[in-house]
């Protein structure tokens, strides 16, 4: 009896350990996401989508101009009916980046609400089978829509309301702990949250 009540207890703290790493993964996924954003080119909205297959990220893509032709920051944006037309967006950059058995079924990140066209010509149709998207993006072209469209493709939508601090003071923390990059080196990283 006390054999299986340990044996028991074993299982419930594997399961715990595996339940943390996955938070982990999903908080190290996104936070590599938000910081692939940063590359973006466009200031009306610097965004990036990741694809997880299998555990693993095989995939990122953010908003660009095409090859070779000039960034929004160096010549501004181009606008057509409120909307800058200037750059390809993440999702679009995404699948131009990943190979198509990667991200049929993958997991899709995306920093901001996806427009319409990337939801209906990028996301659905490369086969994603769930889209995890965090932050409101008031402009995104046709963004009503998306969620019936994602419905009816049975494709999981979920907005996440994500807490960037908590999540980049957890991997900083785990930084400096023995193992981590910064530990050797002798510190830790304190963040600050402060308006702007
Ligand atoms: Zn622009
Ligand atoms: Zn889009």
């Amino acid at each position: 009896m006390k054999k299986q009540n340990s044996k028991a207890s074993e299982r419930k703290l594997s399961a715990k350990k595996k339940l943390a790493r996955d938070q982990l993964r999903d908080e190290v996924f996104w936070a590599l996401t938000l910081l692939h954003s940063v590359l973006g080119t466009c200031d009306r909205l610097r965004t990036c989508s990741s694809a997880e297959k299998n555990k693993r990220l095989v995939g990122f893509g953010y908003n660009g101009s095409l090859p070779s032709q000039p960034h929004c920051d160096e010549v501004g944006h181009l606008m057509i009916d409120g909307h800058c037309e200037r750059t390809r967006h993440g999702e679009t950059n995404l699948r131009i980046n990943t190979s198509p058995e990667d991200l049929r079924d993958s997991i899709v990140r995306v920093i901001a609400t996806p427009c319409l066209p990337c939801m209906r010509d990028e996301l659905i149709s490369f086969g994603a089978r769930e889209v995890y998207y965090s932050g409101i993006y008031q402009n995104a072209k046709g963004k009503e829509i998306i969620e019936e469209l994602a419905k009816r493709s049975n494709v999981e939508l979920v907005h996440c309301d994500i807490d960037w601090v908590s999540i980049f003071q957890k991997i900083f923390n785990r930084l400096s702990e023995p193992g981590g990059a910064f530990f050797n080196q002798g510190f830790k990283i304190k963040l600050i949250k402060e308006s702007v």
